[in-house]
């Protein structure tokens, strides 16, 4: 593995750091410090330590920043020679540490996505409110004589706070059927007194012995080479791999039991915030307490006091999204990436880098296990397992179901009705199963009611103003809207171009339009839609996925929202409408989303009771991916797709890394994205594709050209790229260059 032996070891001569393990250790009157501060320098720059205070790496800081003063952390490494005339002093010594694993880890993330470490930090600081004093809990207490005016409302509140304990105000209030104002009258009036408490923990302990299940064989063997990976206490990955409805939960949570035993943090990744809701429960209801939860839906006040939590120790398991890679756990000891192939683990700007990977990284320099689990590894982590470099761990059965039947229905042969998008055989299924008091779920991967709305008369389809791409019909909302930018209109009754009055035509399904479809076959029956752009809040979606679950609802129209991982007992028949969307596109990653989408999305059928069924339309029946998900043959697809990947020297066979240059104009772009490709550097096996206009030519205005390396594997691809973007002409002006080391998106 990669690393850097210029960080992390010799610290500054400044520094007491003790927790550096460098034999350097040892206080020294010195006056500066390394801060690196979250902007995107590369950096760390030296501040003078007044006389009061004494810092070692890691602390956080106020230090001056231009006109500013802005969060830093004392970093490792000795400071600059700096004039005493021009060195700015710290401003101040914050409540908050980060540790030398995160800090080596900020370093590692930066050299390897070729970010600068300044940014990478900022992904550490996002909740400054944490290292301010913690703010107490305003409560009251009975402390002098009843008010002069006494009211029934006043009444009822002094009779509770008669107890003489501290109250909170809200609490109070609420017990005694008052209002916030009555609480304050009294305090006004002298009768309650305020005093300051200190909050509650953020969450409670969870108890590994709570309510383990009853493993099958199977599932004990994998329990039990989880557990030996906990009790080594050192670095390995496990790929836990086990089809859908195996009990791959069940199984890691022994894993996570063993390491809260043994006094450790956990972190489990989920890949979006949909997934964090069922986990809750399901964590609860095998460690009887909810985990700490840290994604962008919950509330400033809950994000401060979860990461205070996570630092001090109190929070022992946290569930989050890819940015609670950054939390400042100080005793991580296992790490869970559930559903490891999902591509949501990727962030695409800012610092581009794969969660999933930096998870394993993490793992590496902490010095503790990763578990990836998945019904559908991706190939990279599959060949890694076969490479014996991961701990495979297999689960070949559902726990007490079958899975589910899987047929393809061939579009050509039964083929909708005119203007329709259900084929006969699946309204009959669906019936079918619903009059059997059972659910069905219709999927397609594509919001809105069309991708395309053109006019009859003259032919004009509308296209977004500031991006390559078709405004979509979202007709709930009564708008088109660009799925890039968001540029939205109302949608017209005439067509802009000819005036023409009623000639507009929307082309193509999307969600919405399946679920018009499906209102007017089954008029009867219970209908929800799940869109990520129809969901308000998480608390809105869990109602939803509430209701599916408790069987309030007949059909259930959705799109990927509810292809992943969740468990929806009813569920008898999946209909995927158009599984071919995906493979058409020039991805290289096409074939195996294909396949994972649709394994997962089948996958839901049948979870609870044998005889599930999934069908598949499809205008390719014989496609290589739609035979390995019919037949159920996994391993066709995985062997298939390996040899294919190996043959054209595609990850992880070969290294890619794309670079994106994006101007304000075509010429810009361009211009600067061929002369780039000249300077590139010559090294045996590596070779620069394109540049070539991307598929999404132009998104929020600015006109993009990719390049594409493509390097032998063994390769120092990050060495070259920084050669060759030294090599380059700055980027001024407008134009913009973004590096994306393994790539996800092509687009
Ligand atoms: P996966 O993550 O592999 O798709 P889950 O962990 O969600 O599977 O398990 C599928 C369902 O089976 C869940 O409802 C789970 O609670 C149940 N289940 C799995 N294993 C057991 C077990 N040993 N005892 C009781 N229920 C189990
Ligand atoms: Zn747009």
């Amino acid at each position: 593995m990669r690393g850097r032996s210029d960080n992390g070891a010799g610290s500054a001569s400044c520094l007491d750091d003790k927790d550096g393990g460098d034999g350097t250790r040892g206080v020294v009157m010195t006056m500066t410090v390394s801060v690196l501060v979250p902007v995107a320098v590369a950096r760390a720059y030296t501040y003078g330590v007044p006389d009061s205070m004494t810092l070692e790496a890691g602390d956080v800081v106020a230090v001056p920043l231009g006109p500013r003063t802005v969060l830093g952390v004392v970093w490792d490494g000795a400071p600059d020679d700096v004039p005493a005339k021009k060195l700015r002093d710290v401003a101040e010594k914050l409540d908050g540490h980060i540790g030398e694993k995160m800090r080596r880890f900020v370093d590692w993330i930066a050299d390897y996505t070729l970010s600068h470490r300044g940014t990478v930090l900022r992904m550490l600081l996002r909740v400054p409110e944490a290292f301010g004093p913690e703010k107490p809990v305003p409560a009251v207490r009975l402390a002098g004589k009843p008010p002069e005016r006494m009211t029934p409302a006043r009444k009822r509140v002094l009779e509770i706070a008669a107890d003489g304990l501290a109250w909170n105000k809200g609490a109070l209030a609420q017990a005694a059927g008052a209002g916030p104002s009555v609480v304050e009258g009294l305090v006004e009036a002298g009768t309650l007194e305020r005093v300051a408490l200190p909050p509650a923990p953020v969450v409670d302990n969870p108890d590994p012995d709570y309510a383990p299940p009853t493993l099958s064989d199977d599932q004990e063997a994998a329990a039990r080479q989880l557990r030996e990976c906990v009790d080594a206490d050192a670095f390995s990955v496990a790929l836990v791999e086990g089809v859908t409805g195996a009990g791959k939960t069940e199984v890691y949570f022994e894993a996570v039991a063993q390491a809260l035993k043994a006094g450790r943090q956990v972190l489990v990744l989920v890949p979006e915030i949909s997934l964090t809701t069922q986990f809750l429960d399901r964590f609860e209801a095998r460690f009887g307490t909810r985990p700490g939860e840290w994604h962008s839906g919950i509330t400033p006040r809950t994000r401060e006091r979860t990461w205070r939590g996570v630092a001090k120790g109190q929070v022992r398991a946290v569930v989050g999204a890819r940015s609670a890679l950054f939390l400042p756990f100080p005793e991580l000891g296992l790490l869970v990436v559930d559903e490891e192939h999902d591509p949501g683990y990727k962030q695409e700007e800012g610092v581009i880098y794969s969660a999933r990977d930096m998870a394993v990284v993490r793992g590496m320099i902490g010095g503790f296990p990763v578990l990836l689990s998945s019904a559908t590894p991706s190939i990279e982590s599959r060949a890694n397992a076969e490479r014996g470099r991961y701990l495979h761990v297999t689960l070949p059965d559902r726990f007490g179901a079958s899975l589910p039947d899987i047929k393809a229905i061939d579009m050509r042969a039964d083929p909708p009705e005119r203007g329709r998008f259900l084929s006969p055989v699946l309204i009959e299924a669906v019936k079918e199963t619903i009059s059997g008091g059972e659910q069905a779920l219709l999927f397609l991967n594509r919001r809105g009611y069309a991708p395309l709305t053109l006019c009859r008369k003259c032919g004009f389809r509308f296209e977004c103003p500031n991006c390559s791409a078709w405004l979509v019909d979202h007709r709930f909302r009564r708008e088109l809207q660009c799925h890039h930018c968001g540029h939205s209109i109302r949608r017209p009754e005439h067509c802009p171009n000819c005036d023409a009055e009623d000639s507009l035509v929307a082309c193509g399904p999307g969600v919405e339009r399946i679920a018009e479809e499906a209102a007017d076959l089954f008029p009867d029956i219970r209908i929800l839609m799940l869109s990520s752009d129809l969901i308000g809040s998480i608390s809105d979606l869990r109602q939803r996925f509430d209701m599916i679950e408790r069987g309030e609802v007949d059909l259930v129209i959705g799109t990927q929202l509810v292809a992943k991982g969740h468990n929806f007992p009813h569920l008898a028949l999946v209909g995927v409408i158009d599984a071919d969307i995906g493979l058409a596109s020039a991805d290289p990653r096409a074939a195996e989303r294909t396949f994972q989408l649709l394994q997962q999305v089948t996958g839901r059928a049948g979870r609870h009771k044998d005889g599930g069924r999934g069908l598949i339309q499809t205008f390719d029946p014989e496609h290589p991916v739609m035979k390995a998900i019919i037949s159920g043959d996994r391993e066709a697809f995985y062997a298939r797709e390996m040899e294919q990947r190996e043959r054209s020297g595609l990850p992880p066979f070969g290294r890619l890394a794309a670079i994106v240059v994006s101007g304000r104009t075509q010429a810009e772009a361009s211009g600067y994205a061929k002369a780039l490709a000249r300077v590139a550097p010559r090294a045996e096996g590596v070779r620069v594709l394109g540049p070539a206009e991307a598929p999404l030519a132009v998104v929020r205005g600015r006109h993009r050209f990719r390049i594409l390396v493509k390097a032998p594997r063994g390769f120092d691809l990050q060495a070259w790229l920084r050669q060759w973007i030294a090599a380059a002409a700055p980027a001024r002006g407008g134009l913009r260059v973004s590096i994306d080391v393994d790539p996800v998106s092509f687009l």
